[in-house]
């Protein structure tokens, strides 16, 4: 049985590629940066401290009700102390770029990793968006992955694919696995702060 307990959900996927922007599809760079944060939370962790749970590894489509409730069972189980969603954001200008997270504004827990998050990558000199730590009456939009799963959870958006700078970050390996593996250390501070 491993210390911590987490679970990595890639968003979208299948037949549901998220944003869309010049030929980068949101679900593929979700993806692929979640398997770099895999990749870095077992540097950090190793099975004895940490296990990491997935809700898709692969490319196809699972419903956000089946995510949560997959999410929910796990927890049942054995409790799952952060669940962190990965997607990339898209909007109406190409003006916005940077990182920010998504969390709800009941969860002491979430709001404490999503801070940790947002220092570890800010620390890691990624830009943030100037507000990068934000509830959802915030967002103006309820998040199943965040409102319908019981134990804490953040949802990260790493940035903005329909800004260009921000696009061509998500479409490069080595940032996408920089980025990830400041996330993963944010992650990882956040479960060691909580304690056993
Ligand atoms: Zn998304």
């Amino acid at each position: 049985m491993s210390k911590y307990r987490i679970v990595l959900d890639y968003g979208h996927g299948g037949s549901k590629p998220g944003a869309v922007c010049e030929g980068t599809e949101e679900k593929t760079v979700n993806y692929l940066t979640g398997q770099e944060l895999n990749r870095h939370f077992r540097t950090l962790g190793g099975d004895r401290e940490l296990q990491v749970l997935l809700t898709r590894d692969a490319d196809y489509d699972i419903p956000l009700s089946t995510r949560c409730a997959l999410i929910n069972a796990h927890h049942a189980q054995e409790p799952i102390r952060l669940v962190l969603s990965v997607h990339y954001n898209a909007a109406g200008t190409p003006a916005y770029a940077g990182f920010e997270t998504y969390h709800v504004a009941t969860s002491q827990k979430s709001a404490g990793a999503a801070e940790k998050i947002v220092a570890a990558v800010g620390q890691a000199n990624f830009t943030l968006r100037r507000k990068p730590v934000k509830t959802t009456e915030e967002l103006g939009r309820r998040l199943a992955i965040l409102h319908k799963v019981r134990p804490p959870a953040v949802l990260a958006e790493v940035g903005f694919l329909t800004n260009p700078i921000d696009r061509g970050n998500a479409t490069d390996p080595q940032y996408r696995s920089e980025v990830a593996r400041a996330m993963a250390q944010g992650v990882w501070n956040y479960l060691d702060h909580e304690g056993g």
